[in-house]
């Protein structure tokens, strides 16, 4: 039987991958599930219950706030330390799965900002990150599916192969190592049809996020931190967090907290656990991030799934189409016919998961900065990387170290 036909078996039996019965979902018309990186039946966090005092509170459980706690532990392993969250810790991570230096940080961006000493240190600090990451997932156990397998981008044609070939020799520039491909180096990563050649650079990971979160919980609540969900902060003031269940006094608020204003989205899916057979056709043997230059991005999970979406334009391209873009990124039709245009081997197998997953502004960049009262840390959007750069400066700046973080040029002391 063929490989289309083998999985067209599987589905019409409601078993892929060993995973029987498929879960039901919602149509990809309406695409609000949760990411598969959620824990749906795990018991959430109990609420705060009346006003209680800390060394240092924690807006928000994102992976931000969750790396603040860590960090702050680890410097100082007596701080009393509590972390609020309006939703579910650890249950609403919505991102693709990657862990890259490269997303939306390029060295250009950030030197046309800071200048190009602090673009290069930073571009060193972001690279670090994902190593960081990994290092501490190994360290404390968390089993996160993290593979340091780095970021493949495939070119379709001739004009993109010479982008990719001029991206990489800028890339350079700011110390990021990326290797051009030809047609059959880049088939050692990925076997896509009409791909000319690509890049593979090696600062990028995968990894599940909600893993991540709820290991990196585990691990700070295990060092005595205090942790409560369900507890939406209505105010931050002068070492206050004052939440509709009660009021955090604290020396220090540090305020994960993205930032309001309308935030862009794309439409992003997960196929359930795929067969090594199907996988024998697509590649990514080392958990390989692939960016394809029409625009897609496919992660391999650790449990096998393929998740997929858009990436956003960057730099002039998104200041001249965001407003179009908008539109085809959010459809998650669009992406799913993009997705079996290059993987036909995708056609008959069912998504499991069709969510939207948060853009950065275009230009975004992370912000850290720490007052008299009160500390802030924000990510800059652009995944588990920056969000541990910027759990890890604020928790420095909190603790009085110095180190090259806490001089980055996107640290403010006010
Ligand atoms: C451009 C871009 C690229 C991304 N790329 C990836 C990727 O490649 N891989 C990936 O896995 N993820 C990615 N993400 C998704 C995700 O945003 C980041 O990975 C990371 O989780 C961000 O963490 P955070 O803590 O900074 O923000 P968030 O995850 O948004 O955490 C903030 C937390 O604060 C809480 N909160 C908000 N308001 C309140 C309140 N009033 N009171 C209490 N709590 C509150 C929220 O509920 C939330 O839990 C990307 C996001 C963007 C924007």
């Amino acid at each position: 039987m063929s490989l289309r036909g083998e999985l067209s078996a599987h589905v019409a039996a409601g078993s892929i991958g060993g995973v029987s019965p498929l879960p039901r979902r919602r149509s990809i018309d309406a695409p609000d599930d949760p990411a598969p990186w959620a824990d749906e039946d795990a018991t959430p966090l109990a609420p705060l219950d009346g006003d209680t005092t800390a060394d240092v509170a924690v807006v928000g459980a994102g992976l931000t706030g969750l790396w603040t706690a860590y960090y702050l532990l680890e410097a100082d392993p007596a701080l009393d330390v509590v972390l609020v969250e309006r939703g579910r810790t650890g249950q609403d991570e919505r991102g693709l799965g990657a862990c890259s230096a490269r997303l939306g940080l390029g060295g250009d961006a950030l030197a046309a900002r800071w200048g190009a000493a602090a673009a290069r240190e930073a571009r060193s600090v972001l690279r670090d990150a994902v190593v960081e990451v990994g290092g501490v997932a190994a360290v404390e156990q968390v089993d996160c599916g993290f593979a340091f397998g780095g970021e493949v981008l495939v070119a379709a044609d001739a004009d993109a192969l010479v982008r990719l070939e001029q991206q990489a020799v800028a890339a350079e520039r700011w110390g990021d190592e990326t290797h051009v491909l030809d047609r059959s180096g880049l088939r050692a990563h990925v076997l896509v049809d009409d791909a000319l050649g690509g890049t593979w650079s090696p600062e990028a990971a995968r990894l599940d996020p909600g893993r991540l979160a709820r290991g990196l919980l585990d691990v700070v609540v295990s060092r005595g931190a205090r942790a409560f969900d369900s507890t939406p902060v209505a105010r931050v003031s002068a070492a206050a967090a004052v939440t509709t269940h009660g009021t955090v006094r604290a020396t220090t608020v540090v305020d994960t907290r993205p930032t309001t204003g309308p935030r862009p989205t794309a439409a992003t899916l997960a196929t359930p656990p795929l067969p090594t057979q199907v996988w024998a056709t697509i590649g990514l043997p080392r958990g390989e991030l692939l960016g394809h230059s029409d625009g897609l991005r496919v992660v391999r999970t650790a449990d096998d799934r393929l998740v997929a979406g858009r990436a956003p334009a960057s730099g002039a391209r998104a200041a001249r189409t965001l407003g179009s873009l908008l539109t085809p990124v959010r459809s998650s039709r669009a992406l799913h016919e993009a997705l079996v245009d290059l993987l036909p081997v995708l056609a008959d197998v069912p998504v499991t998961h069709a969510w939207q997953r948060p853009l950065a502004a275009p230009g975004a960049l992370p912000s850290v900065g720490v007052g008299a009262d009160h500390a802030w840390a924000r990510g800059g959007g652009t995944g588990p990387a920056a969000a541990n750069v910027a759990g890890r400066t604020a928790a420095e700046l909190v603790t009085g170290t110095q180190s090259p973080l806490t001089s980055a040029p996107w640290v403010q002391r006010v």
